[in-house]
């Protein structure tokens, strides 16, 4: 019996990872859950499982259901995720958490010992130096989640990491992959919010139309297996077909292939190195596909791929702020008070900004997420003044 903690339990990871709990209950165990304000989705999650912690985002939110729920203990804040992740009675931090905010909870949870299953790939882009190091010192265990990089896992099964040549990284190019630059000027965020292949939470799918979390994926999977990033490729794949790959240096190309549900990726992380049956509505049938298709990003269409290949070498204080720009314009965007391109804009003047500075504390890590998102926040103030 695996002892899960869950971070982010009423996203669209979080409620996936469920349903894959709920399809094994001899295999796992929910320990405790974090959801942030939706509280009538924590409600409907605790109508099926039973869990000893919740921690919610209001102080308020907990007082009331401190009062509904007497057998369970209740967190609220940032504080209540570290304090969630700090529990020795778990076996697997599995981290769905949006942005920044996942960083300190993944670390304390390292800290105290525990593996990880990261969806968070905010975790990895902001402060991967660190994680990494931590890893290595506590001796855990870190499991993608995120489908490209769960793809690259299973192509290096049996495998060995000097015989890799490359990863190829898959992008769809999003909702917006058959628009010229032009085009871009007056999309709404609705047309935005639709993704072609995936259901995924807004935040990703507004990445995913700019690129931004292609950009993020790279610096990902230079973090999660030691490559770097002139050995990372990223090859545009319509289809979402095939999730990812990896060439070896025989020019052999590993790949792995599946439905667009991230209940599979999501499932192997939580029982490598062994695999278990898995209910899917819609599993992949090969003969119902028309072709596969492979191309070449264009980066001038895609800038903010670049720019995160650019920060990613770079390193250093770099990664943060492009990735606490990027939050603010992104989150700007579906507020409608800036237009799409005007986050590219945001996240790129934010990076040449900003002079390189390493990273060697928390604190160093906390400081270049909050000049970024400064940075960002003038910039919109600017426009809807
Ligand atoms: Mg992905």
């Amino acid at each position: 019996m695996k002892r899960l903690m869950l971070l982010g339990a009423s996203g669209s990871i979080g409620t996936q990872t469920i349903d894959v709990v709920l399809q094994h209950p001899q295999d796992f165990v929910l320990v405790g859950i974090s959801v942030g304000h939706r509280i009538d989705v924590l409600k409907q999650i605790l109508s099926k499982v039973q869990v000893k912690y919740v921690c919610v985002a209001e102080k308020q939110d907990r007082q009331v259901l401190e009062a509904q729920y007497p057998d369970i203990t209740f967190y609220d804040g940032d504080e209540g995720l570290l304090a969630l992740a700090k529990k020795d009675e778990y076996d697997l931090l599995v981290n769905a958490l949006v942005g920044f905010v996942g960083f300190l909870p993944t670390l304390h949870a390292i800290e105290s010992g525990h593996s990880i299953a990261l969806a968070n790939k905010e975790t990895l882009v902001v402060g991967g130096e660190l994680i990494k190091k931590a890893i290595q010192k506590h001796h855990v265990s870190l499991y993608p989640i995120d489908s490209e990089h769960s793809a690259i896992f299973q192509a290096l099964q049996g495998n060995k990491n000097y015989q890799i040549k490359r990863l190829i990284i898959t992008a769809s190019g999003g909702s917006f992959r058959k628009l010229s630059r032009d085009d871009l000027k007056d999309v709404t965020v609705s047309q935005a919010l639709a993704h072609p292949n995936w259901t995924m939470g807004a935040k990703i799918t507004i990445d995913s139309a700019d690129m931004m979390n292609k950009g993020f994926e790279v610096i990902e999977a230079h973090y999660l297996f030691d490559i770097d990033y002139d050995d990372i490729d990223v090859v545009m794949h319509p289809e979402s077909v095939v999730h990812s790959m990896v060439e070896y240096v025989d020019h052999s190309i590993i790949a792995q292939l599946g439905a667009p549900d991230m209940r599979v990726p999501i499932q192997y992380a939580l029982t490598w190195p062994d695999r278990y049956p898995l209910h899917l509505e819609k599993p992949l049938d090969l003969t119902q596909l028309s072709g596969l298709h492979f191309d070449k990003p264009d980066t001038d269409r895609f800038p903010l791929l670049a720019l995160a290949y650019k920060a990613g070498k770079k390193g250093g204080n770099l990664p943060a702020v492009m990735n606490a720009a990027n939050e603010v314009a992104n989150a700007a965007f579906r507020e409608e008070k800036i237009p799409f391109l005007m986050i590219e804009d945001i996240v790129i003047s934010a990076v040449n900004s900003v002079g390189y500075q390493p990273i060697e504390t928390v604190q160093d890590l906390i400081d270049a997420n909050e000049y970024g998102r400064k940075f960002a926040l003038q910039q919109i103030e600017g426009v809807n003044e």
